[in-house]
């Protein structure tokens, strides 16, 4: 209110006889600067995008840091025979997030996460089974470097390992970290280790695949639950043509799961 006018109906106030003023009436005047609505500042890089654009920004910019912080990581003996450390790819702001036990040869060689055979079949059930593109779900691993069993020869080929449990539980806290940039809806585990590791279980993939499990994986925000629905590794799913239809059921779960 302009305090011309202001004036004009204390005096008229005063003139009847009122002269003293509730304080709560104060507020209606006047609000008090602490409720008044303040402009955010708005960043430079930020000013002038949507806010999910910003979101989207301020989630790769996360991941992007936490790749940065370990792309020469030595913490565990897996460094020594890795060729690429393999981070994971996809969208920082993905509903799916894909999560392998480590990676193989073609992975290594290539520095990405499921681009060899068994990555080619994962990428036709995300685009030809579920209709989304690979790029808009998240794509990693337990471990980011590949374990081998003779670790003296990184051309060799089959030469996959399960990660051991040291290097489980060395790499574990990047997985943390980049589920915790991501914020995933739903997990899918792929393979018996993925999925045990995750669910910290000992039953085989046959009793845990195709079932919906409530996690809370963040040991530092037990708030955040994530569904987890473990299904057969790819590459097993190569070898065993026959378990593509109940791992089709899993997927099915999956999309339930998304459109809720
Ligand atoms: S597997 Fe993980 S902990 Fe081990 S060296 Fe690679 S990034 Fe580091």
């Amino acid at each position: 209110m302009a305090n011309h006018k202001l004036k004009k109906i204390l005096t008229q106030m005063r003139d009847v006889g009122i002269n003293e003023l509730p304080s709560s009436y104060l507020s209606l005047i006047a609000p008090p600067e602490s409720a008044q609505k303040k402009t955010p500042q708005k960043s430079p890089a930020l000013a002038g995008r949507s806010d999910s654009e910003k979101l989207r920004t301020s989630h790769f910019s996360s991941l992007e840091k936490i790749k940065a912080q370990y792309l020469d990581c030595k913490m565990c003996p897996l460094a020594k025979s890795r060729l690429r450390l393999v981070f994971g790819e996809g969208s920082a702001r993905a509903r799916l997030m894909f999560i392998g036990e480590g990676p193989g040869f073609t992975e290594d060689h290539l520095g990405r996460p499921f681009v060899g055979r068994s990555g080619n079949l994962l990428t036709d059930i995300i685009t030809r089974g579920m209709k989304m593109k690979r790029e808009d779900v998240y794509i990693a691993n337990i471990v980011k470097c590949h374990p081998m069993k003779d670790p003296s020869d990184p051309e060799k080929h089959s030469n996959d390992r399960p990660p051991s449990p040291e290097e489980v539980s060395k790499c574990m806290p990047i997985l943390l970290k980049q589920i915790d940039a991501i914020r995933p809806e739903v997990i899918c585990t792929l393979g018996s280790p993925a999925a045990k590791i995750m669910l910290n279980r000992k039953d085989g993939i046959s009793n845990l695949r195709g079932k919906i499990f409530d996690i809370r994986p963040l040991p530092d925000d037990p708030d955040y639950r994530v569904k987890l629905v473990p299904t057969f590794h790819p590459a097993y799913l190569l070898r065993n043509p026959p378990a593509k239809k109940p791992a089709w059921e899993d997927i099915k779960v999956i999309m339930g799961l998304l459109k809720k």
